[in-house]
């Protein structure tokens, strides 16, 4: 049924330029920081493409936007969606891709006059960022009860106005609480955000899931001697012990599946050419989609650590700054993802995201799962950030066949029982 149906990709292109338009900045790219005027103006564009296709809009107390087409029979909604706040110096396929995509899905199911069975929705989540509030992923962690009403306002920002205040500055946010709705799945159609799919000339990331993070510190003490005067069997050198961590990093990176290990931060005491370095600061990042790796790369590390510190005679001090589990994607929608694809005659490899997403988040409340389109020379969180119309128009359709298959079988989670089930209220 409806194989023949594509989305009309010049019609998204100029909907991703009208958006672009606002926030935007004189080197190409948008400044819509969560919460900002240019976010909400950029929220009331969508809110207004929302309703001119006829979909009803609920708004949220925190500003989540979500517009919704019905079914033949009510139910568990299969729900897309992205954002369209950016960093300060974003792109405009950041976000903007999945919430606008989504809507021309919308678009084009009412000019074929397709009912689905269940009802089908787009969502723009409010602050995936986390640039100017933090934590990122607000927006989809309040829905999923995270984060309450009380403890979202009250987030102080970088330039000290509260996320509060900000709302009452904006006539936007509802108080709707998406009572009685039902998600019955999350799928986001997004730009990659790195390289892989562009070198190796693929359309479609099949995207499985989100890697974990760790983020160890470590503070070495060591003495300083000269550098001349002083033999290499008497030195206490927290300078040769970091070096030695950042070269492990590397070997873990290729002794363990799929991980990847980072020294990006070191610095050195007192950082001069002739003393053997007292102190040593590093961080280490530690990134694996599989937890069970993740922990023993993170052991491994600190096992490194203790013996090659003990050999020097350097002191240790070690703290865990973050842990972010893996997520696994649903495997069911991951499936009809792929088949889709090849269906519609396009590349696709499955792959892991290596940044955090809404559909990380929202797969705690329902089956959920992610659909990448490449992004030129990996480039993101920049203004040069580009992806063709082409290759949005491939992932848009993607995202029409995934969602009409989803919105003829989706079973889903009351949104308001979720809640009361885990103990969570947003208000
Ligand atoms: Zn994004």
């Amino acid at each position: 049924m409806h194989e023949s149906l594509r989305v009309n990709g010049s019609r998204l292109e100029r909907r991703l330029e009208e958006l672009a338009r606002i926030g935007a900045l004189e080197s190409g790219g948008v400044c819509r920081l969560a919460f900002s005027p240019a976010d909400k103006a950029g929220r009331n564009y969508v809110e207004g493409r929302m309703r001119s296709l006829g979909l009803e809009v609920r708004i949220d107390a925190i500003g989540n936007l979500m517009g919704i087409r019905p079914g033949r029979e009510p139910g568990p909604v299969a729900v897309c969606g992205s954002h369209t706040d950016t960093v300060g110096t974003g792109g405009r396929y950041d976000g903007a891709t999945g919430v606008l995509a989504g809507l021309e899905v919308m678009e084009t199911l009412n000019e074929a006059g397709i009912t689905t069975q269940r009802p089908l929705a787009v969502i723009s989540f409010v602050n995936e960022e986390g640039a100017r509030f933090m934590p990122d992923m607000m927006g989809s962690l309040f829905v999923r009860g995270d984060l309450g009403i009380g403890q979202a306002r009250a987030v102080i920002g970088i330039d000290g106005t509260s996320v509060g205040s900000n709302l009452d500055d904006d006539t936007f946010p509802g108080s709707d609480d998406f009572h009685g709705f039902s998600f019955g799945s999350y799928l986001e159609l997004h730009i990659e955000q790195g390289p892989v799919l562009e070198s190796e000339g693929i359309q479609i990331g099949v995207v499985e899931g989100v890697q974990g993070i760790r983020w160890i510190e470590l503070n070495l003490e060591g003495a300083a001697a000269h550098a001349g005067a002083t033999p290499i069997e008497m030195r206490r050198d927290a300078g040769y012990v970091a070096g030695a961590i950042a070269q492990y990093a590397r070997r873990l990176s290729l002794e363990i599946d799929a991980q990847r290990a980072t020294v990006g931060f070191l610095s050195l005491y007192p950082n001069l050419v002739n003393v053997v370095a007292e102190q040593a600061r590093l961080t280490v990042d530690l990134r694996n989609p599989d937890s069970a790796r993740l922990g023993e790369a993170e052991r491994r590390l600190h096992d490194f650590v203790e013996q090659t510190a003990a050999l020097e005679r350097v002191r240790v001090r070690s703290e865990k700054r973050v842990d972010v589990a893996p997520v696994v994607f649903d495997a069911r929608i991951v499936g009809i993802v792929e088949a889709k694809a090849r269906v519609l005659g396009v590349s696709s490899r499955r792959m892991i995201s290596g940044a955090g997403h809404d559909a990380q988040i929202m797969a705690g409340l329902c089956p959920a799962a992610m659909i990448f389109v490449p992004s030129s020379g990996g480039i993101s969180h920049n203004v040069r950030e580009y992806t063709s119309a082409a290759d949005i128009e491939c992932g848009a359709n993607v995202l029409l066949h995934t969602l009409l298959e989803l919105g003829a079988s989706n079973s889903g989670t009351d949104h308001a029982k979720f809640m009361q089930f885990n103990g969570l209220t947003s208000f």
